[in-house]
């Protein structure tokens, strides 16, 4: 009996607890400034959701490729958020936009915060190329990433999830 009561339970918890399969996030940068446009790029599928005039994107996290995203604001990357489940905090989450201490913590670990490994990355060069640079870039050596920074620090460029941060 007590056996049934306490699947019962879980069938109820989870019923009620967990309902919320849609993440909802809207982009914040850093001087607490909201924006309306900016997208949500899901690296998995390549795949990107443009953000409507609500200023809130609604992802639905019940399609497994879903639940690895990251927000983009004229080039800036927000961290990366991964779900492991379709299940996600009912709340707007208010995405920081940029991210610089989430990404340090990988430049330091030296892994691409997708794949959570250094097996695909190469480092990124800034600058006007020279002929050197840009045999080792068609080998993909190097990630040449032009003569402007982006205002912040980008260091490494993952081969496999096209991905620099
Ligand atoms: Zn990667």
């Amino acid at each position: 009996m007590k056996f049934f009561a306490t699947i019962s339970f879980l069938i109820f918890s989870t019923t009620v607890f967990s309902q919320n399969k849609t993440f909802r996030g809207t982009i914040l940068l850093t001087d607490s400034f909201s924006v309306q446009n900016g997208k949500v790029v899901f690296p998995i599928q390549s795949d990107t959701l443009i953000i409507d005039e609500t200023g809130v994107a609604k992802i639905n996290l019940t399609e497994p490729s879903n639940r690895v995203f990251y927000f983009l604001w004229a080039g800036w990357k927000s961290k990366l958020f991964r779900y492991e489940t379709d299940n996600c905090d009912s709340a707007i989450v208010e995405v920081k936009i940029p991210e610089k201490i989430y990404y340090e913590e990988f430049h330091q670990k030296k892994a691409c915060p997708i794949c959570n490994d250094g097996k695909y990355l190469i480092p990124v060069v800034y600058g006007m190329p020279t002929k050197k640079m840009m045999r080792q870039a068609d080998k993909l050596k190097i990630y040449l990433a032009g003569c402007i920074r982006p205002g912040y620090d980008i260091q490494f460029y993952c081969k496999k999830h096209q991905f620099d941060f």
